[in-house]
């Protein structure tokens, strides 16, 4: 009995699966004043309230109402792994309150401190989301590629994946980087944006906000038309389509040259500088003539090359190049007049590479290819 009636109350939609705008609706429904949808988000976004019981300044009939319709719960931790010193926290979250596999997703928290970083920067708290349980994208090289795809997170369990780390600490960014394509479930994450972003929700710096896609053209010139100033990665990963298409097999129609006019577009609309990452691949993709094709393809367009060394991942035979060879790659980029850094891994010893902490603790099946 108690799990029919668990599943029903799992099936209600979560408050933060609507808008502000929808929450005021149903509001002015009930003949609520519109000044109650604030107080209402406030609870859940800014004190972390997980039931209404908590939500002492609403009259207790209203909370009776929300509580029937409207789920304001949090989803439980599976695992948490700590690496970095404790810099580098990566949690297992159960969005369907059962431990299956199928709705296990991963967030990682990682802490900037200015001091331990030679004195450059901000103090800083990063996390990364998951969008999606599971990814359709396929590549090679990823472990959440791997696994194929289950379903696309509501815009709540986005959300929610901020606010378990900000029950701990003060979250100033957060990077759309975790298991899933973000662009193939925009909807819920312009949902989850805004509630990050907006006065209503928990009020960040929209530059403190940055989406990093595989590459989806028409998603692409759909954020740029948002007009926010949400920070964009895309992923390039090859020097020519042909190796792309091999290391990101869905890629279609998004050829390299396509994806660099798409980002340069978003770059003149918002005004953001877009960063172009590549997965560094030894001998797949991390040799002097790619760096060189690289190189002579992207000259005199305005772009930033962010390298990403490889994380190694079980089951995927592929390999992390060495540091020597990353400096190369990058020097054969900077000397063909191509702005290029290399990324400071973190978290290795934890598989914070996306995917990875799901295979190790509910050792979810390779999906077949
Ligand atoms: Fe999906 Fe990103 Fe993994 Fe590619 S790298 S399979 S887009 S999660």
């Amino acid at each position: 009995m108690g799990r029919t009636l668990d599943l029903v109350e799992q099936k209600k939609p979560h408050i933060l699966d609507l808008s502000i705008g929808e929450i005021e609706g149903r509001l002015a429904e009930w003949g609520q004043p519109g000044y109650r949808a604030a107080q209402i988000t406030r609870w859940v976004l800014r004190q972390g309230a997980t039931s209404y019981d908590e939500m002492t300044n609403l009259p207790s009939e209203l909370r009776e109402l929300l509580a029937a319709e409207f789920r304001v719960d949090a989803p439980s931790v599976i695992a948490t792994r700590m690496a970095d010193d404790g810099s580098t926290t990566k949690v297992l979250l159960d969005l369907g309150g059962n431990g299956s596999a199928d709705d296990a997703i991963e967030s990682v928290r990682m802490d900037y401190d200015p001091e331990s970083e030679g004195g450059e920067g901000r103090e800083r708290t990063t996390v990364c989301v998951s969008t999606q349980a599971g990814c359709a994208m396929g590549c090679v090289f990823c472990a959440t590629g791997q696994q194929g795809f289950t379903r696309n997170l509501t815009p709540s369990e986005i959300v929610a994946q901020v606010l378990h780390f900000a029950r701990e600490r003060r979250v100033t960014n957060v990077v759309f980087m975790g298991m899933g394509e973000p662009l193939a479930n925009f909807d819920a994450m312009m949902r989850a944006i805004h509630w990050l972003v907006d006065e209503s929700g928990l009020g960040m710096r929209q530059r403190g906000v940055t989406v990093s896609t595989v590459g989806l053209l028409r998603p692409i010139e759909r954020l740029a038309e948002e007009r926010l100033q949400i920070g964009l990665t895309i992923s390039l990963h090859a020097p020519n389509d042909e190796l792309r298409r091999r290391l990101v097999p869905t890629s279609g129609a998004a050829t390299i040259d396509a994806l660099v006019d798409a980002g340069l577009a978003y770059q003149a609309t918002t005004g953001r500088r877009v960063t172009f990452a590549y997965a560094l691949l030894e001998e797949v993709n991390d040799t002097t003539e790619h760096a060189r094709e690289l190189a002579e393809r992207l000259r005199g367009r305005a772009v930033h090359v962010n390298l990403v060394p490889y994380n190694p991942t079980a089951g995927v035979d592929l390999r992390r190049p060495s540091n020597t060879r990353v400096r190369r790659f990058q020097q054969e980029l900077l000397d063909g007049g191509v702005n290029a850094t290399v990324r400071v891994e973190r978290g290795i010893e934890i598989a914070a590479a996306c995917g990875q902490l799901r295979t190790d603790v509910l050792g979810t099946p390779i999906a077949p290819r």
